[in-house]
């Protein structure tokens, strides 16, 4: 651009994106003189409150074999991204800044400190650093305005609330897309048998909501409203615009073994009854599962009481029914509000695969939550947060 004056880049959002995007710009083009307006009086407020105060802040990505089991969406457009900068690229960043990282055994990374401040003082610090300046209580109405007083404007606001959804409909942004809804939630469930076993953990469950595609695997926690765990909350995630859907009521069915094939679970209680002939099946405990849960399980197949030779093929039938496809209603989402992420916003299709930037308004990039990308748990969001943002850095970059 032939301008006689430095150019300048405005950041809408003193959020995880921004700040990694203002100090990327940075360190790619020290002359440009960037500003963050954020509207409240304090940065990176999910920075400190993520991962339960220690910062989840990306993944090896080393169990994934594919994108679009992490990311229900924008996989394909991360996929083409993380070649600019990926997961590794984003765990050298921060050990290059300042910030030791340490990978647990199911591959999420968190600062060695195991403190989200670690990474917060990082930020902080490179931005002053490179004179980013920070403007606070600055809520931005019109981001495409600020074109006029800026040369390049990134929108950094993480997830789209239903006020800025509507607000923004009506602004030539280039469409904002459908409305956002929540995604990584727990779910409610009203069985008070179920929810009386809160706290017990099942390591290895499959849930699925029959009738759609969408099934998930993993430990599955019972809570005293209902259900959550990873496995849940990754079926909140894959599943979250058909829930929003179905306004949160919808069947549920659990597999409480961990293994898909039916038949084989069949064996595997054929075998336990057989050699535990005189046994009363109260005493098996199948797949490890907790004699609490086991026993609910047996009081819903009115099978309690029994001994193991007494159970006949159509109480099998019934057992392996229940370990396999147990049925619930979910009653609607956690009373609690704690949904980490939001499904939708700046549709994918409208900005430049590689810039991110809008293909109706020249100049305007968008990056993180606020464009339809959203991840599981497991460090996917930040990872997500880090590479969009510095793909926009190099989209400025060729630009200027
Ligand atoms: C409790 C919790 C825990 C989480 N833990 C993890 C985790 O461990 N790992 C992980 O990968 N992800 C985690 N996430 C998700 C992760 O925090 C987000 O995906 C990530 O913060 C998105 O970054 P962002 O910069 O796009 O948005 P944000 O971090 O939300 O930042 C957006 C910023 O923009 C500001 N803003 C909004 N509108 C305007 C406006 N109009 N004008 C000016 N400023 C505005 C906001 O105030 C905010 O500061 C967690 C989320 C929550 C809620």
């Amino acid at each position: 651009m032939a301008t006689n004056h430095p150019c300048s880049l405005a950041i809408v959002g003193g959020g995880a994106a921004g700040f990694f995007l203002a100090i990327s710009a940075k360190e790619l083009m020290p002359e440009l003189e960037v500003t963050i307006l954020e509207q409240q009086r304090k940065v990176l407020a999910k920075v400190e409150i993520s991962g339960g105060g220690r910062c989840n802040c990306t993944n090896t990505f080393a169990e994934v074999s594919d994108l679009r089991q992490v990311y229900p969406r924008g996989a394909t457009l991360l996929k083409r991204l993380f070649k600019q900068f990926g997961p590794a690229d984003a765990y050298r960043w921060f050990e290059a800044h300042g910030v030791p990282l340490t990978v647990q055994a199911d591959q999420c990374v968190f600062p060695q400190a195991q403190d989200s401040h670690a990474i917060i003082d990082c930020f902080l610090r490179e931005a002053r650093k490179h004179d980013v300046r920070i403007q606070l209580g600055t809520k931005v109405e019109d981001p495409q305005a600020l074109l006029s007083k800026f040369d390049f404007v990134a929108v950094t606001t993480g997830g789209m609330t239903p006020h800025q959804h509507a607000a923004w409909s009506s602004l030539p942004l280039g469409g904002v897309g459908e409305g956002c809804v929540p995604s990584l939630f727990t779910f409610t469930i009203q069985d008070a048998a179920l929810t009386a076993l809160q706290g017990i953990v099942v390591e290895h469950s499959i849930v699925h909501i029959p009738s759609t595609p969408f099934r998930s695997e993993g430990p599955l926690l019972i809570t005293h409203w209902g259900m959550s765990g990873p496995a849940i909350l990754k079926l909140s995630s894959h599943a979250a615009r058909h829930l929003a859907e179905q306004h949160y009521q919808s069947p549920l069915l659990i597999n409480w073994t961990g293994e898909s094939n039916t038949e084989e679970v069949r064996q595997h209680i054929i075998y336990n009854i057989e050699t535990n002939a005189q046994k009363l099946i109260d005493n098996l405990h199948p797949y490890g599962l907790q004699a609490r849960l086991w026993a609910y399980l047996l009081n819903k197949a009115q099978l309690q009481g029994r001994r193991c030779n007494e159970l006949g093929k159509r109480g099998i039938n019934r057992l392996v029914e229940l370990l396999t496809n147990d049925t619930y209603t979910l009653a609607g989402r956690s009373p609690y509000k704690d949904e980490f992420v939001t499904c939708g916003g700046i549709p994918l299709d409208s900005v430049d695969k590689t810039t991110l930037e809008s293909k109706t308004t020249p100049h305007l990039f968008y990056a993180g939550e606020v464009l339809d990308i959203d991840g599981v748990t497991g460090g996917f969001n930040f990872q997500a947060a880090w590479t969009t943002a510095y793909a926009v850095a190099k989209g400025i970059e060729k630009k200027n």
